[in-house]
């Protein structure tokens, strides 16, 4: 059997592998490292995907989240609200321009912002709400939008893992992940659902104006050449990425197809097992399984890590450690914040093996493995 990865990007390259080398061949003997022409193809391709008006490609993900809280121009100490079951660059980039991050409790089925928590959560200082779209699945973003517009927030998506999502509103129209907020952001790091080889990102908009401020400010301020009206920053994605990344986008819908296949396996095989929750799919949002994530009930999670590593399955834990937790938030008061569902998840849940080269043999070791386990749990 060929070994299990979390995510097999080299069995994905080879399938892709002539297209790639010539892509990033034509970029060598081109030159144009920097803003060469395929920066400016793949982002018009990518606006056309997502069906939105701007695409500002940046240099990765945690980029694009700051660009985007600069280009509003949120000022020290304007409170920020995001879930604290995230990653940690959501938070931590707010916490790194001065602002405030109001954690909130997540939603116990989509693991994404409980809406219905933000509005105890608003105060006079707060200006944006960050919604995380977690493992691949949509916020439900209708009554945060109009909750955020009774309020006069901002809204900036952060899209890194739900990229080709699809949410559907009320009066059945669709759109897609990152762009129902006033902002989206997104990360192209390898392992993301659509993926470059190196780092890389972008941000979306719909807002003209919003689109020239967040240029403006991912390229040093810059208003005119050499003419610096406001303090930005350098984050550019690479021509190379972008090459590699025009490969990838026509397969994107492609790849999602094959995780969500993964998925239906998973889903399948524990349907009924008392110890998992299996991922929950909301009927207004499609789910990309980024992650593939069950929630363990009356189960010791170390030991079925530890287990399925001697079967040779990987498994990992998003996130051991909820954002309020953090070292890096002690100081700042993180763990006084009151969020049961986020820290019962965090002591939960874990992520199989999802990827769009899996085969039927390493699925059905992977099913095996942690069915025996749970199945017959070790004294
Ligand atoms: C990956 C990720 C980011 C950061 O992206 P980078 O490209 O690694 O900077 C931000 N938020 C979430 C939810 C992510 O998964």
């Amino acid at each position: 059997m060929v070994p299990i990865q979390m995510v097999d990007l080299k069995r994905q390259y080879n399938k892709i592998k002539p297209q790639v080398d010539a892509a990033i061949q034509e970029v060598l003997e081109s030159s144009a490292f920097i803003n060469g022409g395929a920066v400016q193809k793949f982002s018009a391709e990518l606006q056309q995907y997502l069906d939105i008006k701007h695409v500002i490609p940046c240099a990765n993900g945690t980029d694009a989240l700051q660009i985007a809280m600069m280009a509003l121009g949120l000022q020290p100490g304007d409170e920020v609200i995001t879930p604290s079951f995230t990653f940690i660059a959501t938070a931590e980039v707010i916490a790194m321009l001065q602002l405030k991050p109001v954690f909130v409790d997540v939603d116990p089925q989509t693991y994404c912002l409980d809406v219905a928590a933000i509005e105890k959560a608003i105060t006079p200082k707060t200006k944006a709400i960050v919604p995380v779209h977690l493992y691949g699945h949509v916020t439900d973003m209708e009554p945060l939008m109009a909750l955020a517009a009774r309020h006069n927030l901002y809204v900036i998506e952060d899209n890194a893992q739900a990229i080709g999502a699809d949410y559907t509103f009320a009066d059945g129209t669709t759109k897609k992940a990152g762009t129902i907020g006033h902002i989206g952001c997104t990360s192209f790091f390898p392992s993301k659902n659509l993926g470059c080889y190196g780092d890389g990102g972008a941000i979306f908009t719909n807002d003209d104006a919003l689109a020239a401020q967040l240029r403006m400010v991912a390229n040093h301020g810059q208003s005119a050449r050499y003419y610096h009206d406001v303090v930005g920053c350098n984050s550019r994605l690479d021509t190379i990425q972008a090459a590699v990344l025009r490969i990838k986008l026509p397969l994107l819908d492609e790849y999602i197809k094959a995780r969500r296949a993964v998925a239906d396996a998973y889903d399948a095989a524990f349907a009924g097992m008392p110890q998992i929750t299996t991922p929950f799919r909301a009927a207004n949002s499609t789910h990309v399984f980024h992650q593939y994530t069950l929630q363990l009930h009356d189960a010791d999670r170390n030991k079925l890590q530890q287990y399925l590593q001697e079967k040779n399955v990987p498994a990992m834990i998003y996130y051991p450690v909820p954002a309020h937790r953090q070292k890096m938030f002690a100081d700042f008061g993180g763990a006084a914040f009151d969020l049961p569902v986020t820290d019962n998840l965090t002591t939960r849940v874990i992520s199989l093996p999802i990827h769009t080269e899996m085969d039927n043999d390493q699925l059905d070791h992977i099913i095996q493995s942690v069915k025996s386990f749970l199945n017959n749990p070790p004294a």
